[in-house]
């Protein structure tokens, strides 16, 4: 009896709070629904099954993969309490979306327009699930590597016409209130005064960013939304050391612009004086300040240059975005570890690049013997080149981006901007070496066929080359180059890529908590539909 009464105050004391999710679902098996505490949503923006596949591949065939045990985020969100959906992206009446209409469809279950921020097709605001999250009770947080005003997050707090009002957008933002908010871009937030030298707030704000990056306003106006942020209670951030320290609601803003990408990160880590949070330790800081609340939280991460990367065809960069992502996943796959109340979404906003790896007439391996019966009398040869994996390390090992590589060049005196030097620059920082003839193919430049002076998409007359897929290469003239950079290495690296731009293929949705909460992101899906589920995950009833 003693015995019998020790087992049951232990299973009070120790065993129900810590499962009070799956013992209400026990309890009261006609609830359909079982609210989860918290929700975390993470979008890697681009990141579409290829780009999924990338990382999955290094894990499985690298020859020397840095990866633990050939483990990604993407095994751990399914091996156990984890599922798995397919979701369309497509925007209100059109084929392919942008991360705005995607990013406002993933917000609010509605089906949005092209370029919109957290408004319906026909642009009117729609409340986002972040705001319901507050209606809620619940502490919220936007976190990204990219500008806080960025498409992605901007979707989830704000609500503006155009994803290129970001001024606007930071003026929204901090109306909707979240209690965190970590990424880059400074310049929408501080008044146009700072750009002058003599002003006195552009003292002000040098003391506060400790110098750690340039100044400058986009702002066309008087505003600084660092007091108005301060007066709504925030604590403000701008290196790793003010972030660590702040508690409470907090505004962090690492960079005038976006962070840097994931190579330039990966060469700094072990700098003592690095001055930029991780992707991972803004989230590792948003979830300690967002899980105080006893209502729970809303929180987004965004992988923000994964999309980046993959405009610029650039597939080492890109295998670096994606490890960026996986370390920042396992952080929160490890802080959730036997937490029956948090539902975990890794999902994308659309695919960029139309990325693959594909096999090729050039360099046939060798014809050789196997030990195999049907082989005695014959030697194997296949007919073409099906790819050797050592192409995934010398990947990994690219130490610059071609947005890098090509700004080194640039930086060269007019005179010494030939192809015998782009050829050294590229050959310095990446396992595939262009031959002198690519290098001049990749510099020279012909009369933009897009080209209107009226026209605000395209500043350049003359660009890069690219023979017929100029439209699929929106961004004009660097990216024509890393575009044909990529394509001069293609044949070496055995990776193809179909545009510049973002293309329809469906992503994946990865979801992670009890049956109840994550039944709803499996099947076929399109991503209002998963938006209106996040809507009813953080919503009261
Ligand atoms: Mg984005
Ligand atoms: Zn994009």
């Amino acid at each position: 009896m003693k015995d019998k009464l020790v087992a049951i105050l232990t299973i009070i004391l120790f065993v129900f709070p810590a499962f009070s999710c799956s013992q209400k679902q026990k309890t009261l098996p006609l609830s359909p629904i079982v609210k989860p505490k918290n929700v975390i949503l993470i979008i890697g923006d681009g990141m579409g099954p290829e780009q999924v596949g990338l990382l999955l591949t290094y894990a499985r065939q690298a020859p020397h993969s840095v990866l633990k045990d050939r483990i990604t985020c993407f095994d751990r969100m399914m091996d156990k309490n984890g599922s798995l959906g397919v979701s369309l992206t497509y925007a209100h009446n059109v084929l392919v979306t942008d991360s705005a209409a995607s990013g406002s469809q993933l917000a609010t279950g509605r089906f949005s327009g092209s370029e919109m921020i957290g408004l319906d097709y026909n642009g009117d605001p729609v409340i986002t699930v972040l705001e319901r999250a507050i209606q809620a009770g619940k502490s919220t947080g936007l976190v990204t590597d990219t500008r806080i005003t960025h498409a992605t997050p901007a979707a989830f707090a704000a609500h503006q016409a155009h994803r290129g009002m970001e001024t606007a957008i930071a003026v929204d933002m901090l109306a909707a209130g979240p209690d965190v908010l970590l990424g880059g871009g400074l310049d929408v937030w501080i008044p146009e005064e700072a750009n002058t030298k003599e002003a006195g707030v552009r003292g002000e704000l040098e003391k506060l960013t400790q110098g750690a990056f340039p100044i400058r306003s986009k702002r066309k106006d008087s505003r600084n939304l660092l007091t108005t942020a301060r007066e709504k209670g925030y604590k403000l951030a701008f290196n790793r050391s003010q972030m660590n320290a702040a508690s409470g609601k907090l505004l962090g803003l690492f960079s005038d612009s976006a962070l840097p990408n994931a190579i330039a990160v990966s060469n700094t880590l072990d700098d003592p004086k690095r001055s930029i949070p991780t992707l991972k330790e803004m989230s590792a800081k948003a979830i300690e300040i967002l899980s105080q609340n006893e209502q729970g939280f809303f929180l987004m991460i965004e992988a923000g240059q994964i999309d980046w990367a993959a405009h610029s065809n650039d597939a080492g960069l890109m295998l670096h975005e994606m490890f960026r992502l996986n370390e920042t996943v396992n952080h929160i796959l490890n802080w959730a570890e036997n937490r029956e109340d948090t539902l975990i979404i890794l999902t994308a906003d659309h695919t960029t690049g139309g990325f693959g790896f594909s096999y090729t007439g050039k360099d046939q391996p060798a014809a050789r013997q196997l030990s195999g019966k049907l082989f005695k009398d014959t030697v194997y040869n296949p007919g073409y080149n099906f790819g050797d994996p050592g192409v995934l390390d010398k990947l990994y090992s690219q130490k610059l981006s071609y947005g890098d590589i090509f700004d080194k060049f640039y930086q060269l005196s007019k005179e010494a901007q030939t192809p015998g030097n782009l050829a050294l620059v590229v050959n310095r920082y990446t396992d595939f070496p262009i031959t002198l003839s690519q290098a001049e193919r990749i510099l020279e430049t012909e009369d933009n066929p897009l080209y209107a002076a009226d026209d605000r998409r395209f500043n350049a007359k003359t660009v890069p080359k690219l023979d017929n897929k100029d439209e699929f290469y929106i961004y004009q003239k660097t990216s024509n180059q890393h575009a044909l950079l990529a394509l001069a290495v293609a044949s070496d690296q055995l990776a193809v890529w179909n545009t510049g731009a973002h293309t329809n293929t469906p992503v994946l949705v990865f979801a992670k908590g009890t049956d109840a909460a994550r039944a709803p992101f499996s099947g076929v899906l399109h991503h209002t539909q998963l938006g209106q589920y996040l809507m009813d995950a953080v919503s009261k009833k």
